[in-house]
């Protein structure tokens, strides 16, 4: 029969001080890896979005996604029937943010905002209630993107600049290792760094989006 040594105390701690060192180098490495899991389901849920208005604004010849009740833009596709409005009051699934607050507690918010350039009735808005266009500027013209909208009801584009890197992680917008995710205008997404959204703010009526066209 074969005789096994037994572990001494201290080789005991040697190997639990090891375990430990080796457990402090790999959890921020998990953490970064759990981080970009989140960026990147984020991201498929506003293209998702984004595909729902495009489609929407083939069926309406080139109209933008928006509830003329008075609502939000994401309303608009999931009572027309393009997205299934799973989290109850009309809100899609795709409108919650992995890393923002929980929205299916009141059914009426969402992590997701869209421009408030293109609401037909803001007085931002140009005349323009186009959505599909390749034309000038498209690539740079946000349409949805990472957001807290704490009003009811309105999925709009209400941020303040203080929201950016708001000490809430899941109130504040650039909540994706300060970055935030951007659908634009011709289909593209992108993460966007709070600082180069702090950029688009230039004045109080164009905060978060430019206005360039
Ligand atoms: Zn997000």
């Amino acid at each position: 029969m074969m005789k096994y040594k037994k572990f001494s105390l201290i080789e005991l701690l040697v190997v639990i001080a090891i375990i430990g060192i080796l457990t402090s180098i790999l959890l921020p490495v998990l953490s970064k890896g759990r981080q970009k899991a989140f960026q990147v389901s984020c991201a498929n849920n506003i293209r998702q979005i984004g595909t729902a208005a495009f489609m929407y604004s083939e069926d309406w010849e080139g109209l933008f996604p928006f509830d003329y009740s008075g609502d939000s833009s994401i309303k608009a596709l999931t009572k027309n029937g393009f997205m299934e409005p799973s989290l109850g009051n009309w809100v899609p699934a795709a409108a919650q943010c992995p890393m923002g607050l929980d929205v299916s507690a009141d059914g009426w918010k969402s992590n997701v905002a869209m421009n408030w350039k293109f609401d037909p009735k803001s007085s931002f808005n140009t005349g323009s209630d186009f959505f599909l266009s390749s034309g000038t500027g498209s690539s740079e013209r946000m349409v949805y993107m990472d957001s807290y909208n704490a009003w009811d009801n309105i999925y709009k584009g209400y941020f303040t600049t203080d929201k950016i890197f708001h000490s809430d992680k899941k109130t504040r917008i650039a909540r994706h290792q300060n970055k935030a995710n951007v659908y634009f205008q011709d289909g593209h997404l992108a993460a966007l760094s709070g600082v180069t959204l702090l950029t688009f703010a230039s004045t109080y009526d164009q905060k978060f989006w430019r206005n360039d066209w």
